[in-house]
């Protein structure tokens, strides 16, 4: 059941990742990034699926005889995945991520062989304790999954790394920074606004070129800011505490 929640996963993953590279359009003003989390939410219910049905047999506990077969084809499957796992390493983009969380899949598969195996020759116990710890791992994979898509779904703020980097581009083109609001969309992607104050001296010319060398250095680092200049005045200057 895990093995076609995984590859139900992934092929929705690939549909709704190809689906977020698509351009800004007229019905989505800020890009498609965030429709790649169709991948993730799809992985929740498949897996949520999966672990009810799973629990709803554990739970109907009773002595039960494990066949040596059971390890045999636990054997095969963690085949099949090694050279799935193998075949997507080489691959790039979206596929490094499905060999990382196939990669979980052998560890169970090696769990599957062991305890199957050990149910067979020894007592059905240890297979059922194997079923146990397989289906606790399938409920904290879920919750990582769960609060992985919270962060972006709350608007979560980027990492100090990044906002320092944006405050450096500011700082590099002498322009005076008085708040900065910025999301993390997608973990690659960041969206924001800055409030530059000016000088009524200053030369629009030259701060318009200035901004738009930042955000050009920027966009090709994943953040999208809008700049808005405010008019250094003595209220405006001590309301920023200067
Ligand atoms: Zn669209």
């Amino acid at each position: 059941m895990t093995s076609i929640a995984n590859l139900l996963a992934l092929l929705l993953a690939i549909r709704y990742w190809r689906s977020s590279l698509k351009p800004p359009d007229e019905d989505h003003h800020f890009g498609h990034y965030k429709l790649a989390f169709g991948g993730s939410i799809s992985t929740l219910m498949i897996y949520s699926f999966v672990a009810g049905i799973i629990t709803l047999r554990l739970i109907e506990f009773r002595a039960y005889t494990v066949s040596l077969e059971a390890p045999l084809m636990a054997f095969l499957g963690v085949s099949c995945y090694l050279i799935a796992v193998s075949v997507s390493r080489k691959l790039n983009g979206v596929f490094t991520h499905y060999s990382k969380f196939t990669a979980s899949e052998l560890i169970e598969g090696v769990v599957v062989i062991t305890s199957s195996l050990a149910g067979a020759l020894l007592s059905y116990f240890i297979d059922y304790v194997g079923a146990l710890i397989l289906a606790l791992y399938i409920f904290y994979e879920l919750r990582e999954v769960f609060s992985e898509i919270m962060k972006y779904v709350g608007d979560a703020a980027p990492s100090l790394d990044v906002t320092r980097l944006i405050k450096e581009e500011f700082r590099k083109n002498a322009l005076s920074l008085s708040n900065l609001r910025v999301r993390n969309v997608d973990g690659v992607h960041y969206q924001g606004a800055a409030i530059v104050l000016v000088n009524p001296e200053d030369d629009i010319l030259v701060l318009s070129k200035k901004v738009d060398k930042i955000k050009e250095t920027l966009r090709g680092l994943g953040i999208d800011l809008v700049i808005e200049f405010k008019l250094r005045t003595s209220e405006v200057g001590a309301e920023y505490g200067e």
